[in-house]
């Protein structure tokens, strides 16, 4: 299956190992409403190990391992554009905990330029969460708050994603988190392959429910874009569909109706444009999810005389 999602892969981006892929600025809803300034530093460094068949992170890594600092120099520069100490997420594209990607020499340095924030989130599979992640959140100044991809919870999809993880593996390293006191976010995929069209809302919703349970006091829903070539493969074969942003809307609604009292939900607006097909209201309509995601509570429809966009869209 590697070597079958990875033939179908195009080429690379190639960044620099001297400079962050970009950095971003948002502002978080936080449990009990409060909101909080949050920085996403995307760091370039070593490829994922993992193929799943839906990511396409691996556009923007480097072509061998991270070399020895360079990732301490990445954030150095990064931090330049960061005025709000406050949350900062680290993306590598990967696993944090991998020492292909994060040299273990990177550790001290970079604990010393996280001194600061509250709180700090980086990604990682569950493979690579064990005794170096919890020695990181020890000696972490803030609260060291880990994301791993549930995607879905769907039991014949998750296997079939070949991400080599498993829902037990999940459930165990999200116990050995909240036993050591790292928190967790977890990403649940919308357009997830395998995963039947006319099923996608249901299964967000439970993949966002078991997350909540497990323990996740974020829960992002993740669209998923095409372009990664495994993809449009599936597609072809009736595995796999691009969502519409009708859907997107109709999901954030509903999970937003459960009043998850535990969790902030959100809906990950990158690349969102991928998923619209009307550009007269895509943007009003990018404007009400981020609103979504910043209230916690559904906002009014868009209405466009062009798609026909909020018709039979506040169903119940
Ligand atoms: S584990 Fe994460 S980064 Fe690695 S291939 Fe899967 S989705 Fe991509
Ligand atoms: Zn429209």
């Amino acid at each position: 299956m590697d070597r079958w999602v990875r033939s179908l892969r195009r080429s690379k981006v190639s960044p620099s190992s001297d400079r962050p892929i970009a950095v971003s600025h948002e502002v978080e809803r936080r449990l009990g409403g409060t909101t909080r300034d949050a920085s996403t530093v995307f760091l370039a460094g070593a490829e994922c190990p993992f193929s799943c068949v839906f990511c396409d992170l691996w556009t923007q890594t480097l072509s061998g391992p991270t070399p020895p600092g360079a990732l301490s120099r990445q954030l150095t520069h990064a931090l330049c554009e960061i005025q709000q100490r406050a949350l900062i997420k680290l993306y590598n594209a990967g696993n944090f905990f991998d020492p292909t990607a994060v040299p273990p020499t990177e550790d001290a340095p970079l604990l010393r330029l996280l001194e600061g924030f509250e709180q700090v989130t980086v990604e990682c599979h569950p493979r690579f969460i064990g005794e170096r992640c919890f020695a990181f959140a020890d000696r972490l100044r803030g609260e060291l708050e880990v994301a791993i991809g549930l995607e879905t919870v769907h039991p014949e999809a998750l296997p079939r994603l070949n991400k080599q993880m498993t829902l037990a593996d999940f459930d165990t390293t999200a116990s050995a988190l909240a036993a050591r006191g790292v928190g967790l976010r977890a990403f649940a995929l919308l357009g997830c392959p395998f995963v039947p069209h006319d099923e996608q809302l249901d299964w967000t919703i439970r993949t966002v429910e078991h997350a909540v349970a497990s323990g996740a006091r974020t829960a992002s829903i993740i669209p998923v874009r095409g372009g990664n070539g495994a993809l449009e493969s599936l597609a072809a074969a009736g595995d796999w569909a691009r969502v519409t942003l009708d859907l997107v809307e109709e999901t954030f609604d509903r999970v937003l109706r459960l009043n998850l009292e535990d969790a902030v939900v959100q809906m990950d607006l990158w690349d969102l444009e991928r998923v619209s097909d009307c550009a007269h209201c895509f943007d009003a309509r990018r404007r009400r999810l981020g609103a979504m995601n910043l209230s916690g509570r559904s906002e009014p429809h868009v209405a466009c005389a062009w798609c026909g966009a909020s018709v039979g869209l506040d169903r119940p």
